[in-house]
């Protein structure tokens, strides 16, 4: 067993929770959030699929949901901008890779393009938190809520 680090203050020892300005030292992204795991789940969101971090428009640092950036940061959320759409704005937690926003859109299957980790489907029914929809998406047909 692994000694408990000594600023672990939550039941779990690998849970950190980081605010603004400081950024969580374990990602090679700016990431922020209340009680994140290696795998960027956090106090809202933990079930095993939910091991995506999302880019807000507003201070560009990368928060496992809404909550953890109200959390987090001093002031109202920002969507990532739809001519952003090709920027790095998605952060797989269980390989590191960031992908685009139109390439995590584009993914029908819910799961990470580089290693396969499934992701929480359910994120589908707030995406106009995280992303600027305001109109049509590219090639997306889906036209529900
Ligand atoms: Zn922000
Ligand atoms: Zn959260
Ligand atoms: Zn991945």
């Amino acid at each position: 067993m692994t000694a408990t680090p000594p600023d672990g203050d939550a039941s779990t020892p690998d849970r950190e929770t980081t605010t603004a300005p400081d950024t969580d030292s374990r990602f090679d992204v700016p990431l922020r959030g209340v009680a994140v795991d290696p795998e960027t789940r956090c106090a809202h969101w933990d079930a095993p699929v939910d091991v995506v971090a999302l880019r807000f428009g507003c201070c560009e640092a990368y928060y496992p949901c809404d909550a953890c950036h109200d959390a987090a940061a001093d002031h109202e959320a920002v969507p990532w901008p739809r001519e952003r759409f090709d920027d790095p704005a998605v952060l797989c937690g269980a390989c590191g890779t960031t992908l685009t926003a139109r390439e995590y859109l584009a993914a029908d299957d819910d799961a990470c393009p580089a290693c396969g980790a499934a992701f929480n489907p359910g994120c589908r029914k707030h995406r106009d938190r995280y992303f600027e929809m305001g109109g049509t998406v590219d090639g997306d047909g889906d036209g529900d809520l």
